[in-house]
């Protein structure tokens, strides 16, 4: 069993069916739409197709929604555009196409926010122009770092040059629009602070969508802490905190937000260029290959694949890699080690006095000192299956609710086997129910002994029983 979930971005490439079952077989855990591209049809249709799929293959697949967020974008190219180092390109507010010789960008402020000597970074620092002459309408610019571009990608504006803010009104009525037909997972773009995921305004988890703020900016890292407090689940969005960032701080940026997220009991995704060059290769790059594998000893909960699935040419083969490369991982993750960190960071917390933090707690140190199969977690909001999963234990976390929003919320979260249970009443009814469930489902065998997580019956509000059971044939 892969313990480090796996997030796959959903486009023209996996629009095809037996492409969308393909990777939905090969282990994709959260589907992404995302909301940059297409209209809010394009993503309804594909939010009805996962949902279909997952449904007929018996698979819990969450569905995660990318709100764009202010993101500037250049209005497309007509097919790739090649640019030369030292070739010159105008830059200007438009909407209508760009070339190799001049770019439009969907933002008014474009012109008046540069100056000269500023460099100006598209598709995620595919080209680099430096602004060699701006006036109030047009910048003239210069190649620095050459590339090729296609399709409409977007335009890095540092955030202390953007007047936007987030959510967008854009971003509201996607938001809207998603919610009513139920789903999972809202990531926020360009997040600054915690008010910021606050204005979504959207009913806390599980009845509304578990809330991913996207880390992207500055002011994100300098806020980090009330906003994973505000936050569902937080993404290390490193293409672009990659441009606010020196690239040098950026990998110690992750393990930093990582960590953190992790001891707020926050599941957290990494993403961004995992296995880039697979959108036209048929392997990785040792490189990335190595990437996915730090990034699932970092102790993210998900990796996640953007154009790799969206637009590359063999999703499925992507994701199966990708699959093999974190399970491998997995293998060798220091579950001890991680266990220590997180005992720690509570520690200096001081948090010691909250019943679900305690009753973890115990589980994991019962765990590592009885010989368990797995920790089952009864759970009406999740909160019980995140707060275990910190401790990135050995054994599965079976994470059993009886509402079918949280069991979908919890395909983010590391390490976790989402469960749906029906129910039955009582605490003994339920914790006879899970244990059935599992044993069904596969998940342990009739002689197990297992570590039963869970409250006092449907609807309890606290976690405040651990019992160490054995599965019944
Ligand atoms: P994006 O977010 O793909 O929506 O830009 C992820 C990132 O910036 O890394
Ligand atoms: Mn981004």
């Amino acid at each position: 069993m892969r313990r480090t979930k796996l997030i796959a971005s959903l486009g023209p490439a996996t629009d095809d069916e037996s492409v969308l079952r393909g990777i939905i077989r090969a282990g994709v855990d959260v589907a992404r739409i995302n909301l940059s591209h297409g209209s809010v049809d394009d993503g309804m249709v594909r939010f009805d197709a996962v949902r279909r799929i997952a449904l007929e293959e018996q698979r819990h697949v969450g569905i995660l929604g990318d709100l764009p967020g202010p993101k500037v974008r250049v209005a497309g190219f007509a097919g790739d555009t090649v640019f030369e180092l030292g070739d010159t390109v105008e830059v200007r507010s438009g909407e209508d196409a760009s070339t190799r010789k001049a770019i439009e960008v969907d933002y008014e402020a474009m012109c008046s926010n540069y100056t000269v000597g500023d460099r100006i970074v598209i598709g995620d620092g595919r080209l680099v122009l430096e602004v060699t002459n701006a006036t109030a309408d047009l910048l003239s610019t210069t190649v620095v770092h050459a590339g090729k571009l296609s399709g409409k990608p977007g335009v890095h504006v540092p955030a202390d040059k953007l007047v936007l803010s987030t959510p967008t009104a854009y971003d509201l009525k996607l938001a809207d629009a998603f919610v009513d037909v139920g789903i999972d997972m809202l990531a926020v773009s360009f997040v600054k602070s915690a008010h910021d995921m606050r204005r979504v305004g959207t009913e806390p988890h599980p009845r509304g969508p578990l809330l991913v703020a996207k880390v992207e900016t500055r002011s994100a890292v300098e806020n980090l802490d009330s906003i994973i407090e505000a936050s569902g689940a937080v993404m290390v969005a490193r293409g672009d905190l990659g441009n606010e960032l020196p690239i040098e701080d950026l990998p110690i940026t992750q393990k930093q937000i990582i960590k953190r997220c992790i001891s707020g009991g926050k599941p957290v995704i990494t993403a961004t260029q995992m296995l880039e060059s697979m959108i036209t290769a048929p392997a990785p790059t040792r490189a990335e290959a190595s990437d996915v594998a730090n990034a699932v000893w970092d102790g993210s909960s998900a990796v996640m694949l953007s154009g790799e699935t969206a637009v590359g040419v063999d999703p499925v083969n992507v994701v199966r890699t990708m699959g093999r490369i974190a399970r491998k991982a997995d293998e060798v993750f220091d579950h001890e080690a991680w266990a220590q960190n997180v005992t720690q960071m509570r520690r200096e917390a001081d948090s010691g006095n909250d019943v679900t933090d305690a009753m973890t707690v115990a589980t994991w140190r019962a765990v590592t000192e009885l010989d368990v199969a797995a920790i089952i977690c009864i759970s009406g909001t999740g909160f019980t299956v995140r707060q275990m999963a910190r401790f990135r234990p050995e054994v599965p976390i079976l994470g059993g609710s009886s509402d079918p929003k949280t069991v979908a919320q919890l395909t983010m979260s590391w390490g976790t086997e989402p469960m749906f249970l029906e129910s039955v009443g009582t605490r003994e009814e339920m914790m006879m129910e899970a244990l059935k469930t599992a044993a069904l489902e596969g998940h342990v065998r009739p002689g197990d002994q297992v570590a039963v997580l869970g409250g006092d019956g449907v609807g309890a509000k606290v976690t405040n029983n651990l019992r160490i059971m054995v599965v019944p044939s």
